[in-house]
């Protein structure tokens, strides 16, 4: 064989017509790992490409005189090499080029691979985005209850428990707000002997009275203001928007209210001190006015509104 052949980057085989090997290149020993030549293309074949050799490449080349890029599997020490063959028949010899193919077969090989796995990971990627997205969700919606019962939570902490009136921290939390706001009067309200109601009839009953003081109040001022339960029997009046003329005029209804109203267990009266804010005074000096009010209210006989000057 000439040495340029020998040594081509490319195997090369003779046969004879019953298939025997006559010469073998370089490249092409080194594709089967042999020293020496190999007496039949049997010898080198593995089991599956021996009976696609005989069913497929013998008719073929007999008819044709040709075969192109045949794929078939040489044995090897390693395990076995694909190749693509090129058979021509000439001088009644068969001339073969082999072309191993096991680089772009693993070159595929790790495509499809790394195809498979961006697919997986894409796939991964996406349940985690939505696994993400219904814990935002969840998140969201506790987000939100918590939001619900912090508010129901801080009304909670402003309202009196027993009325249902708002409570003596609401007011030391708002009425200075409201006095910056604008006019504002107070009207500082007591149940007149009280105790007597709680000692006779026993507490539940003093509680009941309680209440119900406290929804006559809410209808008396009406959109007026609110009321608020300071503690007690103590109970303050806010109104909005008031002059003392108002004001008092308020005050008077509330107190026929409660003078006139269908009470369980016995009649009840309620003083009343009433305070107009100035533009300058504190919460505190607003509730002193009143108190000191309805301190007089007291003195001169119950059941009466005093205006504090
Ligand atoms: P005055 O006309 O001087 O206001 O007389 P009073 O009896 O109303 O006043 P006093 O301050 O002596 O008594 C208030 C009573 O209110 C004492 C207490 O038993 C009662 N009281 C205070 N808080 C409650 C409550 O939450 N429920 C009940 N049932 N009674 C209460
Ligand atoms: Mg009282
Ligand atoms: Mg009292």
């Amino acid at each position: 064989m000439d040495v340029q052949l020998d040594l081509a980057p490319v195997g090369y085989l003779v046969m004879d017509e019953n298939m025997k090997i006559l010469e073998m290149n370089g490249m092409m020993r080194d594709i089967v790992a042999v020293e020496t030549v190999p007496v039949h293309i049997h010898d080198i074949l593995t089991i599956a490409s021996r009976v696609y050799f005989q069913t497929y490449f013998i008719p073929a080349i007999i008819t044709h005189g040709t075969v192109s890029e045949m794929y078939l599997k040489f044995k090897n020490p390693a395990g076995s090499v694909p190749v693509l063959m090129n058979t021509k028949k000439r001088n009644g010899l068969f001339e073969c080029a082999i072309m191993q193919v096991s680089i772009r077969n693993e070159y595929e090989t790790e495509l499809l691979n790394a195809k498979r796995e961006a697919e997986e990971v894409s796939k991964a990627t996406a349940e985690a985005n939505s696994q993400l997205k219904l814990l935002l969700g969840e998140v969201e919606a506790k987000q939100a209850e918590l939001n619900v019962l912090n508010g129901r939570l801080k009304e909670l902490t402003v309202t009196d428990a027993l009325t249902g009136l708002k409570n003596r921290r609401y007011l030391e939390e708002f009425l200075p707000e409201l006095m910056t706001a604008g006019s504002l009067s107070l009207l500082m309200i007591d149940i007149d002997f009280f105790k007597g109601i709680n000692d006779t009839y026993g507490h539940h009953a003093g509680d009941i009275m309680l209440k119900q003081l406290a929804a006559v109040l809410e209808e008396a001022i009406g959109t007026a203001g609110f009321a608020a339960r300071l503690g007690g029997e103590e109970f303050v009046a806010v109104l909005t928007a008031m002059d003392v003329a108002e004001a008092s005029e308020i005050a008077e209804e509330v107190r026929q209210r409660v003078e006139h109203h269908a009470w369980p267990y016995r009649p009840i009266t309620i003083s009343i001190g009433v305070s107009v804010h100035n533009g300058n005074d504190t919460l505190a000096g607003l509730l002193n006015r009143a108190d000191a009010a309805l301190y007089e209210s007291k003195n001169n006989g119950r059941n009466r509104v005093t205006v504090a000057t």
